[in-house]
């Protein structure tokens, strides 16, 4: 049987390496657009753009491990076109010159990620941060004194401010939205966070309509305004698609002989019971290890529940579950939530008397508690219940 990988980024990476440690030994292609080794994202709105980490440091593997395990890695490279009845990938061999290839599978694993939205406000160039040749070219125009305008409060635009802040840039956040993160984390903790950056010197508009006047004046434009799923491959494939490739409970695509993992994969959850596309480092990687071994013939469910955690200036936050898109009911926060003062807690989102969601702040002992707490009954006033039966299920 021969595998190939499209998309060289954690989750390929991943899943080629779980290919290996389960004990294939068959041909496995993995190709990969950029022109970098496989390498984890995290690092480079953090340690990377602060400069206090190489970028080997976020190597999924260094460059020997590819041939010591027979892996065809093939950068640079990029697939133009999959032709799901013959089954084989049509590469562009442009960027290393050469005719156009195409290459035969068996088995196909999409994981071609996800691309930052682009904003054109008519102010000049706008940067965006996705690839490690990006966060290079954003510490390099971080200076200090530099005046930065930050266009959208995610994760990626609240992580840069941060970054920004430290290296001692004049920071300005557009957010269209009452609160930074309001829609994932809700009022309670997005305050928090809001609070946090306020703290930190960073002048955060919110409730914001940009305009081109707002970015006049600053020396650095940072368009921070969320991903696409890069889903051209599989839709000119005639896979199904729908804000990211559809796949079912085993991360299998339309086609049988297809799967999907990672920012691009719209995962038909199981113990969710609703579909959910996750744009984090653990769903990549543990999604890959499920889809290699049902690569391998495995009809594995992928059952983990959505995790991130994220580090802006001294606070450090891990989150867990999921809040189902009608909302929750309330958010239990036990102790003082100043993450400005360095204040640790634990916060609980809660729908019909059951932790839906659950984070730690600044309490990195309490990994294990906030995932174990998710399904447990939360009486209004009480403490963690004991574990319910939905516990079990949800927790996966
Ligand atoms: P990607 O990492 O996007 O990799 C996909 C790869 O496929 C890319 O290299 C792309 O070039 C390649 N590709 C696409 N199309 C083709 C094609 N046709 N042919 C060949 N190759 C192709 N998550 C957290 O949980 N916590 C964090 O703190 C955190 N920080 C982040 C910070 C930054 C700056 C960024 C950008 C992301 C961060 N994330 C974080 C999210 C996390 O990095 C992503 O969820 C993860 O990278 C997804 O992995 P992936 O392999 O699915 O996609």
């Amino acid at each position: 049987m021969s595998i190939v990988i499209v998309g060289g980024g954690l989750a390929g990476a991943t899943a080629a390496t779980e290919l290996r440690r389960q004990g294939y030994d068959g041909p496995i292609t993995l190709i990969g657009a950029e022109h970098h080794l496989p390498y984890e994202r995290p690092p480079l709105s953090k340690g990377y753009l602060l400069g206090k980490e190489g970028a080997a440091a976020a190597l999924v593997h260094p460059r020997p491990w590819y041939p010591e395990h027979e892996i065809d890695l093939r950068l640079g490279t990029r697939a133009t076109g999959v032709d799901l009845g013959r089954r084989v990938v049509r590469l562009d061999r442009a960027a290393g010159g050469g005719e156009p290839q195409e290459i035969g599978y068996e088995r196909l694993l999409l994981a071609t990620g996800a691309v930052p939205r682009q904003l054109d406000m008519g102010a000049g160039p706008m940067l965006t941060l996705r690839t490690v040749d990006d966060s290079a070219r954003l510490r390099e125009a971080l200076e200090p004194g530099a005046r930065v305008v930050i266009v959208g409060a995610g994760w990626i635009g609240l992580e840069v401010a941060s970054a920004a802040r430290q290296l001692g840039a004049e920071v300005t956040v557009f957010e269209t939205a009452e609160l930074p993160l309001l829609r994932v984390l809700g009022r309670e903790i997005a305050t928090v966070i809001a609070d946090l950056h306020r703290g930190h010197g960073v002048d955060l508009r919110l409730n914001a309509k940009v305009t081109r006047e707002d970015l006049a004046d600053a020396d650095v434009l940072i368009a921070a305004v969320g991903v696409t799923p890069a889903v051209e491959l599989a839709e000119s494939a005639g896979l199904a698609v729908d804000n990211g490739i559809l796949v079912d409970a085993t991360l299998r695509a339309s086609d049988p002989n297809v799967y999907a993992i990672g920012d691009i994969a719209n995962h038909d959850h199981p113990t969710l019971g609703r579909r959910i596309r996750v744009e984090h480092w653990d769903t990549a990687k543990q999604q890959a290890k499920v889809a290699a071994r049902n690569l391998l013939g495995a009809e594995e469910p992928y059952t983990r529940l959505p995790y991130f955690f994220t580090d802006q200036y001294d606070m450090g936050m891990e989150y867990v579950g999921s809040v189902p898109s009608e909302g929750y009911d309330r958010v239990d926060i036990d102790g003082p939530r100043d993450a400005l003062a360095g204040d640790a807690f634990r916060a609980f989102w809660v729908k019909d008397d059951t932790v839906v969601a659950a984070a730690q702040v600044n309490d990195w002992d309490a990994s294990k508690a906030i995932r174990a707490s998710i399904g447990t009954s939360r009486p209004s006033g009480a403490s963690v219940g004991a574990s319910s039966a939905m516990a079990s299920v949800l927790q996966g």
